[in-house]
């Protein structure tokens, strides 16, 4: 009855990737740092409000995880490599795994996180391992009269009312074998 509480920290390249991850009942975290990156309003910033929705959660490391990962990275060599953001990723996950409940996974195709991750004992997966299945376009639906448009219209010419973005399309990806 120990089961561990799975949790994927996604780093900048996670949610830029624009794909939607579906990593089934584990928990998606992230850095404020990361979200700060964002401008509101752009596709990345969509991305990011998606994730949201799907319960990602935004947290700050603790000042010592940050410094043990710098240092770290001074002895790989990847701290020119890493930026603050990256260096955060790297914190949270080292944080987080000090809970023992927690499985920690982080979640880059960033090599330099990758890297100092390994050195950290840090168990990381590249964005197009994990369960990505589904490709999605953003639509929008009226607030008004609940009616879904696949272009992006501000006010609902139905009733007038204005929309929200939401995703209209998914398709499912079939899983090819990647054997080369
Ligand atoms: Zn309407």
């Amino acid at each position: 009855m120990n089961k561990k509480i799975k949790k994927y920290v996604l780093d900048t390249s996670a949610i830029l990737s624009g794909k939607p991850i579906d990593l089934g009942e584990a928990e998606i975290v992230t850095t404020s740092r990361v979200s700060d990156e964002l401008s509101p309003g752009g596709r990345d910033y969509q991305n990011f409000q998606y994730l949201r929705e799907k319960g990602l959660v935004v947290l700050s490391p603790d000042k010592d995880a940050v410094d043990e990962v710098q240092k770290i990275s001074n002895t790989t060599g990847d701290k020119n490599r890493l930026s603050k953001t990256d260096i955060e990723v790297l914190a949270l996950a080292l944080e987080l795994k000090k809970h023992k409940n927690f499985e920690i996974i982080i979640l880059t195709d960033d090599y330099s996180i990758q890297n100092v991750a390994n050195t950290l004992n840090l168990k990381f997966e590249a964005i197009n391992q994990v369960g990505i299945t589904k490709r999605f376009k953003w639509g929008c639906r009226c607030r008004g009269c609940g009616k879904k448009f696949k272009d992006s219209i501000k006010i609902c010419p139905i009733c007038g009312t204005e929309t929200r973005n939401i995703v209209s399309n998914k398709k499912v990806i079939n899983n090819r074998s990647d054997k080369e």
